[in-house]
């Protein structure tokens, strides 16, 4: 039985001074940096999108980031561009440990966003970490990163929902919190069944 921390999204753009800037967000590199030798191995995620995402603002006219839309997949948030490929912004923090075993990337599709490590936001189209993980015989997950109420919540639900036993470790979490979506994300997480320390 192994256990793997998964790192979800501690980059540039996720972080003060960043696009998409989540409060706090830099405090909790020292805290993962310091967790990444308690697991059997160490998993980050990166989002990762192509210059006029459908989920950016941008690419709807009289739409403003943080408007909500109707995709074909769903509901969608509309944000501020963010984490394009290849750019500072979609960078990791430049001080976040980079001896992960595996970086995962989503969100590369120019139709359809990805919040879970493990599916896009169509909730089927798989990123393929499912099979790492299996492959690799790890059973246990702790999630870390950002953010606590998106990224972080979607991927924990979805890792519970396909028999993972799931921790996510909420001092090393950062939220966005808006119109109550943390207190709303906790609640699916526990429902879920993941445990929240
Ligand atoms: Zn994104």
């Amino acid at each position: 039985m192994s256990h793997a921390l998964l790192v979800i999204d501690v980059q540039n753009d996720f972080c003060p001074g960043g696009a998409l800037a989540v409060a706090g967000g830099d405090e909790i590199v020292a805290p993962i940096n310091a967790m990444m030798d308690d697991f059997d191995a160490v998993i980050l995620t990166q989002d990762w999108h192509p210059t006029g995402h459908s989920s950016f603002a941008s690419s709807h006219p009289g739409k403003a980031p943080f408007d909500m839309i109707q995709m074909p997949y769903g509901p969608q948030v509309l944000w501020p561009d963010h984490c394009v490929q290849g750019t500072e912004g979609a960078a990791f923090h430049p001080d976040l440990r980079s001896d992960g075993d595996l970086i995962i990337r989503k969100g590369f599709r120019s139709a359809i966003d990805s919040y879970s490590a493990f599916f896009e936001n169509d909730h089927s189209t798989p990123t393929g970490l499912r099979g790492y993980l299996q492959t690799r015989g790890i059973t246990q997950l702790t999630l870390v990163g950002l953010a606590t109420d998106f990224c972080v919540h979607y991927s924990a639900v979805d890792a519970a929902r396909l028999g993972f036993d799931v921790i996510v470790q909420t001092n090393a979490c950062r939220a966005i919190d808006m119109d109550g979506s943390l207190a709303a994300a906790q609640q699916a997480m526990r429902d879920a069944g993941v445990t929240l320390v």
